[in-house]
């Protein structure tokens, strides 16, 4: 015990509800009254996320896309990888991970339970040791104790062969909660099931504030107004004004619809490496996927074909049926959205001009109660920079923006909610005085 004379006494601020320990990642909510309209510009998982979470709160919203119909975009895949991206430490981005893969399996479970259907196989996920630096890395991985053995568990060869229900002469990692979903049916599913109202061509060329609302104007020419606004745009998020100063990355990616074919027609797991080769459905695997950065350009391309072949036999160089792969040409090409550090962003669009004269000197380092809280568009959010794991990401980033939005307790640690901060990027470039 320690004598009284010993004591420290000091005080603490006290900092209101969802504000984080830095006033400038402090999420702030949405100014809300009665009849609040909410418009989200999207129409893929992000957006069908986001309207799912506002549902379970009784808030409906009115869902504007801007193509023929929802998830043409990334979320347009029939046979997405559902697994988590993790690493042998927790840091930020691998915890972010671990609870995302948490809820989003609960989720995707529970809405099937309700009747939503959309086509999927919980068929678990064999990360494929391929060579020796791989291997190393995921036996650190299970050494560390880092993840529950019912997340992540190491499975030898033997293993691996019994559960993909082909030769697989490697060891790896299994994550027997995952498998594959249907991007299109689960995004029909979640707006279903959230009961929104969905307007399809409409494609929104700007956006402004007026008579405190939001003016969104149409490309077809037409206006609408909406109190709150939600930005689920994917790979057109920094055309607009206010998120132009966000450092999105785009990246294209394509993936094939492999026919079923001799031995490939058993496999039973999803196999990941650098890519991820699905059981059949509807007589094909997906065979994904190639990283393009920079391109915005949907086409199909045989040349990324290829690309994908050669990466799956190199990866499975010890797998005869590998060899015997015919490919098919067909498949899909689409934009990933991704940014600097590979997590999403999720929270209120900052208002960047301001958000840089108000964190100027944050390069000195100065005690935290010195900055002020920040200055955002007034209620306007995003859910944007989904990366290449958005079935993984997107129900927990949604539960985080709505809670946010509805000023509920948030369902993350403030740590790892600064880690989705839009402005985060913005801050770290004014600490290191790069802004
Ligand atoms: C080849 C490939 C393979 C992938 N594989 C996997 C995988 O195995 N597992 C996984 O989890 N993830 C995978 N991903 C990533 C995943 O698809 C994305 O993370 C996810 O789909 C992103 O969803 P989103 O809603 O943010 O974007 P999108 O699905 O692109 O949706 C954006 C929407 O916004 C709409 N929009 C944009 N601008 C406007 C506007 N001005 N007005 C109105 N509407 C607008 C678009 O029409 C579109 O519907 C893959 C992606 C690609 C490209």
């Amino acid at each position: 015990m320690v004598a009284k004379k010993d004591m420290l006494v000091g005080t603490i601020d006290k900092l209101a509800d969802n504000l984080s320990r830095l006033p400038y990642f402090a999420r702030m909510p949405a100014t809300l009254h009665k009849k609040t309209k909410i418009a989200i510009i999207g129409g893929g998982v992000a957006a069908a996320n986001c309207a799912y979470a506002l549902s379970k709160r009784g808030l409906r919203a009115t869902i504007y896309c801007q193509d023929d119909a929802l998830a043409q975009g990334a979320s347009g895949n029939a046979q997405g990888g559902f697994y988590p991206q993790l690493n042998a430490e927790a840091g930020h981005a691998s915890q972010i991970h671990a609870l995302s893969f948490n809820y989003a399996s609960k989720l995707y479970r529970q809405l099937l339970s309700q009747g939503v259907h959309y086509s999927h196989q919980w068929c678990g996920t064999f990360q494929i040791a391929f060579n020796d630096k791989v291997a190393s890395r995921y036996r650190k991985l299970i050494a560390n104790k880092t993840w529950p053995d019912a997340l992540i568990h190491w499975i030898d060869a033997q293993q691996a062969t019994k559960i993909a229900n082909l030769e697989l002469p490697y060891p790896g990692l299994y994550i027997p909660q995952g498998g594959w979903i249907n991007l299109p049916e689960l995004v029909a599913g979640l707006v279903k099931a959230a009961d929104s109202s969905i307007v399809i061509n409409q494609q929104l060329t700007s956006l402004e504030r007026e008579n405190g609302a939001w003016r969104l104007n149409w490309q077809n020419g037409g206006q609408s107004d909406a109190d709150i606004v939600i930005m689920a745009t994917g790979s057109d998020s920094g055309d607009f004004q206010q998120m132009s100063a966000l450092p999105f990355r785009l990246v294209r990616g394509q993936v094939e619809a492999i026919n079923s074919q001799n031995q490939l027609a058993d496999l039973s797991t999803v196999l990941c490496h650098k890519g991820y080769l699905t059981p059949a459905w509807q007589g094909c695997h997906a065979m994904g996927s190639t990283y393009v950065k920079d391109d915005k350009s949907r086409d199909y391309r045989l040349s990324e074909q290829q690309t994908n072949l050669t990466m799956h036999q190199q990866a499975m160089m010890k797998c005869d049926w590998m060899k015997d792969i015919q490919p098919t040409t067909h498949g899909r090409a689409a934009i990933r959205c991704s940014t600097p550090d590979h997590l999403p962003m999720v929270g209120a669009v900052p208002d960047s001009k301001i958000q840089s004269e108000q964190y100027q000197d944050l390069y000195k380092a100065l005690p935290a109660k010195h900055y002020p809280q920040p200055v955002n568009h007034n209620n306007l959010f995003m859910l944007c920079g989904l990366g290449s794991r958005g079935l993984t990401t997107a129900p927990l980033c949604a539960e985080i923006l709505v809670s946010q939005i509805l000023n509920e307790p948030l369902p993350l640690s403030s740590n790892l909610l600064d880690a989705l901060n839009p402005n985060r990027f913005l801050v770290r470039g004014l600490i290191r005085r790069q802004g």
